[in-house]
């Protein structure tokens, strides 16, 4: 069913504490945990909890839930400190597009100045 926990998936084994993660912050809907890879000084992943491929069809399925991760992200910029400087959320979609974890999530970048265009 729609947004129900797929055993395959990465970011829901992180949800059920299956795979253990540096979880930053947590929301009824959402947890926001630290990018294993990070490529600015803030690498911050927020998810929601429920499964769904990218972050276009969460908002589609599951509006509120979308706003929630939004929400959390620019939390995680203000718990970081970033805020201030400036940080970026990034919703990579599509493998042509960078994405490898088929789990919505939003990126916050920040930390480090940041190029406009992205690569
Ligand atoms: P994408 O490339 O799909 O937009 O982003 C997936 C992100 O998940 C990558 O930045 C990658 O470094 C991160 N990632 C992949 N595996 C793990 C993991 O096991 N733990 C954490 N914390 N991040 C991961
Ligand atoms: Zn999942």
């Amino acid at each position: 069913m729609a947004g129900e926990p797929q055993t395959d998936c990465l970011f829901c084994k992180i949800v059920s504490g299956d795979i253990p993660a540096t979880i930053v912050r947590e929301s009824d809907t959402t947890v926001a945990f630290r990018d294993i890879n990070p490529q600015a000084p803030t690498h911050v992943l927020v998810i929601p909890k429920v499964h769904y491929p990218d972050a276009a069809s969460l908002a589609a399925a599951e509006p509120q839930i979308a706003a929630d991760v939004l929400r959390e992200a620019g939390a995680v910029a203000a718990d970081e400190k970033v805020d201030s400087t400036g940080y970026r959320i990034i919703l990579n979609t599509g493998s042509g597009a960078g994405q490898t974890v088929f789990h919505a999530h939003a990126h916050v970048l920040g930390g480090r100045g940041l190029q406009w265009p992205p690569g």
